[in-house]
């Protein structure tokens, strides 16, 4: 069993004899693309050149066009699968399920000739995310420790609202986070009835147009080379900014800044310095989250994530010994 699925020295999910995700593999004619984070895009130049076919969701394609350029993707054959759509090639079968991460973010199960159903989750927050049966289960392990529980839940959004809200009293807000989780910020705030007008740079706001198009509420949002938001931000305006956590540091200097971050267990909001926020609001599961798919997934192996940054070890410790099933971190450090 534990040949029909494995994860290479340069980070390829390999399920069953035809697929690789989030890597290139070059013995793999399918490589599947799972979200649009860097560390699951690893060596797509490559797959677009000698692979049979890229795999990924419409808005995956739709991020990919934005973030690199609409002509990167022309490089290659992409095929833009729904999710609960099956492919076949050859004798196994592909399947997308929806992950709740970034926009676009897929699950992937592979089904083989004698039955075998390997899954690999990518990255997901249990909350929204369907828990598929697997035979085989690959699973990622960022918060794959003990240490790693997060114990307050939804309280994370009201204080985030709070926060920004105290700080427009001030002026302009800058908000600072990764692409998916800036554009989880605006819907928070919209939603929750904040008035002051959303500003972004270029790229911030065109990802934020493609998540609008799939149906997330972004609220009133103008671009930052727009003279009306521009000065707004001269003149330190009440105004929300969102930039990419590249820039924390080089934009917003003695504003009000809010960093929004994944690493956070204790509480749910923590002032590091005068007028400077961190908000625990994460786009994966928790340890609690993850324990809890292996369970209702009941897998026969399961494979942990120890490519990218995470617990991955000390996740198939704790799974092995509570489900009594066997599971083993790879690639092998
Ligand atoms: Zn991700």
């Amino acid at each position: 069993m534990s040949t029909k699925a494995t994860i290479t020295d340069k980070g390829a999910v390999i399920l069953g004899k035809n697929v690789a995700c989030d890597a290139f593999d070059d013995s793999k004619p399918l490589r599947v693309v799972t979200h649009t984070h860097a560390d699951h895009l690893i060596g797509l130049q490559q797959s677009l050149r000698t692979c049979e076919k890229v795999l990924m969701t419409k808005a995956t394609k739709d991020l990919i066009d934005i973030m690199r350029s609409p002509l990167f993707l022309m490089g290659g054959y992409v095929e833009a699968l729904d999710y609960g759509k099956t492919m076949r090639y050859g004798e196994e079968s592909v399947t997308f399920f929806p992950a709740d991460h970034i926009l676009g973010a897929a699950q992937v199960l592979v089904e083989d000739p004698e039955g075998t159903r390997i899954v690999y989750t990518g990255d997901f927050r249990l909350d929204g995310t369907p828990v598929i049966e697997a035979d085989i289960l690959v699973m990622e392990a960022t918060y794959g420790s003990p240490s790693c529980k997060r114990s307050f839940g939804k309280d994370v959004k009201g204080m985030l609202f709070s926060i920004v809200e105290e700080g427009l009293k001030h002026g302009a807000v800058y908000v600072f986070g990764y692409h998916g989780k800036l554009q989880e910020v605006m819907q928070i705030l919209h939603d929750a009835g904040l008035k002051a007008p959303f500003v972004a740079p270029e790229r911030v706001f065109h990802v934020s147009k493609i998540c609008e198009k799939y149906g997330m509420r972004v609220g009133r949002l103008m671009r930052l080379e727009e003279k009306e938001a521009k000065m707004m931000l001269e003149r330190n305006q009440p105004c929300v900014a969102f930039y990419h956590m590249g820039l924390r540091g080089k934009v917003g200097q003695g504003c009000f800044c809010v960093y929004v971050s994944g690493w956070e267990f204790d509480v749910p909001c923590h002032e590091i310095a005068d007028k400077e926020y961190v908000i625990a609001l994460s786009d994966h599961s928790d340890f609690d989250g993850l324990m809890e798919y292996v369970r209702r997934s009941r897998p026969k192996l399961v494979i942990t994530d120890n490519f990218r940054v995470g617990y991955a070890e000390t996740l198939a410790r704790h799974i092995q010994r509570r489900f009594n099933v066997s599971a083993v971190a790879l690639p092998k450090r």
